[in-house]
């Protein structure tokens, strides 16, 4: 519970603040961090408004809000997806978030969340992988290497121990830089030229490409028995990155069903085909992987709740440092009702 203070200042964390935090963090330790509250909220999934996220459809992308509450605090995403941005030197993806207290309804937290897309998501997909990838993964297709190849390929290393990772993406470019910025980090690091020599010996492959098309970045002869699929880039209505032989022959993990059958990889398959919310894996009420020979998917859409959990933890984080600033942008006048009175007092 928030009490109204004198003036009601809403801490902001800009895109500047965010990099020094991570920086003063340390990015491995964060995405560790955003791990477990995520891991965390997901434990407390039943106590969550859910709602599959609203989204606004045109030619050229997506415009999405992702609501959820816990009962004590509410959250919400803004977050776009345009794959045609890059070519005009914009991100496909940018976002900022606001966290709220249920009890006064008033905002506690204002943040970039491009940044925090990428960390979360990232750290989601390595929560994922840590309960369904075969033990002792430490190989991983990146296929896609654009803005969240980097942070995907990091948290898989944080979280799960991967030691090596094989890059993919049309454009050469964006390998060469994912190398780059993974180079000295501790991974080994091999450019391939195809999708195929990309899973060579990977027991995780991820998938993160930005296309609005049904795709096919893996096909159903590209998939062996034993291997854990981290499909992140198909995210929207008419965007697909797999073969739906694939997901015939896969045990398929969701986020929240509503808004993956709409979004995700199973938007190819009948309304009843089977799936696994991810949360009751991790809450041991279902089983995740079974054996060594079975293909685990998490077909990750990214939900709100896994926002709602980054935004807490920057909310706790920033407390007593200073990375923020304080917004003054709620009217709060002394006398609640008096608010053309505090109008009429601020004329000069
Ligand atoms: P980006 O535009 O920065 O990178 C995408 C890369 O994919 C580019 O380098 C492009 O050349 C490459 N690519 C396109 N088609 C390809 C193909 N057929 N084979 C190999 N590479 C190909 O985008 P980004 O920010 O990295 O996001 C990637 C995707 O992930 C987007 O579709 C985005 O919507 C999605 N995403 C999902 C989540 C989630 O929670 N699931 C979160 C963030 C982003």
């Amino acid at each position: 519970m928030t009490l109204p203070s004198e003036k009601a200042l809403v801490p902001f964390v800009s895109v500047d603040n965010m990099m020094r935090l991570v920086h003063s963090i340390g990015i491995e330790e964060m995405l560790k961090d955003l791990a477990s509250y995520v891991e965390d909220d997901f434990k407390r999934w039943e106590r969550f408004d859910k709602t599959p996220r609203v989204a606004s459809h045109s030619d050229v992308g997506v415009i999405e809000l992702m609501p959820t509450s816990d009962g004590e605090a509410y959250g919400f995403k803004y977050v776009n997806g345009h794959p045609k941005n890059t070519k005009e030197g914009l991100q496909t993806v940018t976002a900022f978030g606001l966290l709220a207290d249920v009890y006064t309804g008033y905002p506690v937290l204002l943040t970039e969340m491009t940044m925090l897309t990428a960390l979360r998501t990232a750290a989601t997909s390595a929560m994922a992988a840590k309960y369904l990838a075969p033990k002792g993964s430490d190989t991983m297709a990146m296929i896609g290497n654009g803005a969240q190849s980097e942070f995907q390929t990091l948290a898989m290393k944080a979280i799960c121990g991967l030691k090596s990772v094989r890059l993919y993406d049309t454009d050469a470019a964006a390998t060469e830089k994912c190398a780059r910025n993974l180079a000295e980090l501790g991974l080994e690091v091999v450019q391939c030229r195809s999708p195929e020599e990309a899973i060579e010996g990977a027991q995780i492959l991820t998938t993160c490409t930005a296309d609005k098309q049904n795709a096919k970045i893996l096909t159903d002869n590209m998939v062996g028995a034993g291997v854990h699929i981290n499909a992140i880039g198909g995210d929207c209505p008419g965007k697909t990155e797999l073969a739906a032989g694939i997901l015939e022959r896969s045990d398929v993990f969701v986020e929240f069903p509503p808004q993956t059958r709409i979004e995700g990889e199973i938007q190819q398959m009948p309304e009843d085909f089977a799936v696994t919310e991810l949360w009751q894996v991790i809450t041991g009420e279902k089983q995740g992987r079974r054996d060594s020979k079975q293909i685990t998917l998490f077909d990750s859409v990214g939900f709100a709740i896994e926002d709602f959990s980054a935004l807490r933890y920057i909310r706790d984080r920033i407390k007593g440092t200073e990375f923020f600033i304080d917004l003054d942008m709620l009217a709060d006048p002394d006398d609640p009702r008096d608010l053309f009175g505090m109008l009429q007092r601020s004329k000069v």
